[in-house]
């Protein structure tokens, strides 16, 4: 899951430009600095990274792993540290 503090959220977009699964997409609701905050698509392709809670700003996001979840492989640009086991 990925908790978003809409209202510390200024709208740099990096998180979702810089997604590694593109997983993320602005929401529908303002927050009241009149900015759509980020919300995980509906289409899920996080893989629970951590990357967009440690490059947001403002530190707006954080990610929680839920333990089910996570058991779902996901697709993901990158390898995993150590390679691929066989
Ligand atoms: S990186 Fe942080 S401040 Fe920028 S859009 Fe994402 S949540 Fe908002
Ligand atoms: S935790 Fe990783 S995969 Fe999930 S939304 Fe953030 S950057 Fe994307």
């Amino acid at each position: 899951m990925i908790e978003v503090k809409d209202d510390w959220c200024k709208g740099c977009n990096i998180c979702i430009d810089r997604c590694p699964v593109d997983a993320l997409e602005e929401s529908d609701k303002l927050n009241k600095r009149g900015i759509r905050p980020p919300q995980l698509k509906k289409e899920n392709e996080c893989n629970y990274c951590r990357y967009c809670e440690l490059i947001c700003p403002d530190l707006a996001i954080s990610v929680i792993p839920d333990e089910d979840i996570k058991k779902v492989e996901k697709k993901t640009l990158l390898s995993p540290v150590g390679g691929i086991k066989k």
